[in-house]
């Protein structure tokens, strides 16, 4: 069904950044699209306007009560000019998801792909070519309602905003070292930790401070309960290579459900590559590493697509993987899922979608 989203077009296009200064998520394109909730009148007003401030009363609830979900994906641009998108539904599904945790109203999946094209296409001059580069979208809901009762916000806006992103890996795919922390939790069971909203965000940077400051590039988040059960890796879902096996937590209610996750393990299916999904305890690492059978880790998302982790540092012990080299199958998995993402590869298990 087509949808009437109006334009707006900016007529102070703004310069555009050069494509080694890119990084991540610092320069806005020049348009956004938005579109109003209210609770008499459900989503209206699809709209694509100038990048612009919001302006919103202080008492709006996502001030206070952190009611707000967010999305990450990626567009590319092929060597033949044309544009891809991975995977948008399964962001879109996963974004009324979230919603539905956060008691947001569900948005109307179709009509948000077909914002996010009409975007990306009034910007399309705005996607970077050059090798590791993409146009990373951000879609997000705000509680726009003025009014600090402690329940559901009667009013929201949804939002998608633009941002040409650089290459993740500026001298090619490398492993980092990463915190195993004890200390704090990230989320539990029953919590939020499978929706994409803020307060994860903000609960997870004090340990990702004090790794940092011990030269750990993120943390390993270990469940809160029993507090020894491996979840996700900083914002990466997490793999190990134990022997001939690719063994990466199950999805339990307290971490999120990445799509570079369910698409990494598609992929292993595919080459009938032996993989779990079960728990998985950090003694069993430990273990692992000490009998030689640890050959690989690594972190899968959107941002880095796969992040090779060389140590694990854990219980005062540094626990190096696979000599701190970039594993084999990390490597093969690494080009493989960027090469099918720049359309320089088949598209087996067909994830993009052809603007
Ligand atoms: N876990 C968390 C907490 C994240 O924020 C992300 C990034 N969205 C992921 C895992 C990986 O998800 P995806 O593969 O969909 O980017």
């Amino acid at each position: 069904m087509a949808h009437s989203i109006s334009i707006e077009r900016t007529v102070h296009p703004k310069q555009k950044p050069a494509a080694d200064q890119l990084g991540f998520g610092k320069y806005f394109t020049d348009h956004m699209f938005i579109m109003d909730y209210d609770a008499a009148k459900g989503w209206y007003d699809p709209r694509i306007v100038p990048y612009q401030p919001i302006v919103m009363d202080p008492a709006a609830k996502v001030f206070h009560y952190g009611q707000t979900v967010f999305e990450g994906l990626k567009a590319y641009r092929t060597a033949d000019e044309r544009i891809l998108l991975f995977r948008p539904h399964r962001n879109f599904q996963r974004l009324n998801q979230s919603n539905d945790r956060l008691s947001i109203p569900p948005i109307d999946e179709d009509l948000a792909l077909e914002a996010l094209q009409q975007l990306v296409l009034a910007d399309q001059d705005w996607i970077p070519s050059a090798e590791g580069t993409s146009l990373y979208i951000r879609p997000f809901v705000i509680a726009t309602e003025a009014a600090l009762g402690v329940n559901p916000s009667q009013q929201y806006q949804f939002i998608i905003i633009l941002s040409p992103v650089g290459s993740y890996y500026k001298e090619g795919i490398k492993p980092v070292p990463i915190h195993v922390e004890s200390h704090y939790v990230r989320a539990v069971a029953g919590g939020v930790g499978t929706a994409k909203t803020a307060g994860n965000y903000a609960a997870g940077l004090k340990a990702q401070e004090h790794a940092s400051a011990n030269g750990y590039s993120q943390v390993l988040w270990l469940d809160g309960v029993h507090r020894k059960y491996i979840e996700e890796v900083g914002s990466m879902n997490v793999f190990f290579r134990i022997g001939d096996t690719v063994v990466t937590p199950a999805l339990n209610g307290s971490f999120l459900a990445g799509i570079t996750r369910e698409s990494v393990l598609q992929l292993l299916r595919h080459w009938n590559i032996p993989v779990e999904e079960r728990t998985l305890s950090i003694d069993e690492i430990v273990e692992a590493h000490a009998n030689g059978t640890l050959k690989e880790a690594f972190g899968t998302g959107t941002a880095a697509v796969i992040s090779p982790i060389g140590e694990l540092f854990w219980q005062g012990q540094a626990l190096r993987i696979g000599e701190g080299q970039t594993g084999e199958l990390s490597a093969k998995l690494y080009h493989t899922v960027t090469g099918i993402q720049k359309g320089t590869l088949e598209d087996p298990l067909e994830w993009m979608v052809d603007m």
